[in-house]
C-alpha cells in the first residue's frame, strides 16, 4: 500500500467500513501527510459504488467471452457500469505490465 497522494508507504491503519453489499473496506491515514483513504484508492476500483466481488465476476464471465449486454444480464448491472469497469481495468492493466528490457 501507498499513500495515493504523497507515495510514502509510512501507514496507519484507521479502521474498517463496511460497503453497502458488507464488504469490508480497510482504512488508512498516512503518517507523512495525514492524508486518510481508504483500500481501494488508487486502484480502478477506487469511488464505485460496486462491491469488487461483482465486478470480479463480470471480468470472469467477459474473459469467458460473453459480451457485454450478457455480462450485464449475469451480475444484473447496466451495461454502461460494464464498459465503465472494463475500461478502468484496461487502464490498469497497461500500468502494470512490466516494462520491456
Ligand atoms: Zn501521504
Amino acid at each position: 500500500m501507498q499513500c495515493p497522494q504523497c507515495g510514502s508507504e509510512q501507514l496507519l491503519k484507521n479502521g474498517v467500513r463496511q460497503l453497502k453489499s458488507g464488504e469490508p473496506v480497510q482504512y488508512y491515514r498516512c503518517k507523512v501527510c495525514q492524508k486518510r483513504f481508504d483500500a481501494r484508492a488508487g486502484t480502478p476500483m477506487h469511488r464505485l459504488r460496486t462491491p469488487t466481488a461483482v465486478v470480479e465476476i463480470a471480468r470472469q464471465a467477459s474473459s469467458e467471452g460473453l459480451g457485454i449486454r450478457a455480462t450485464g444480464r449475469v451480475v444484473s448491472q447496466a451495461r454502461n457500469s460494464i464498459r465503465t469497469w472494463e475500461a478502468r481495468l484496461a487502464t490498469q492493466a497497461k500500468q502494470l505490465s512490466p516494462p520491456p528490457r
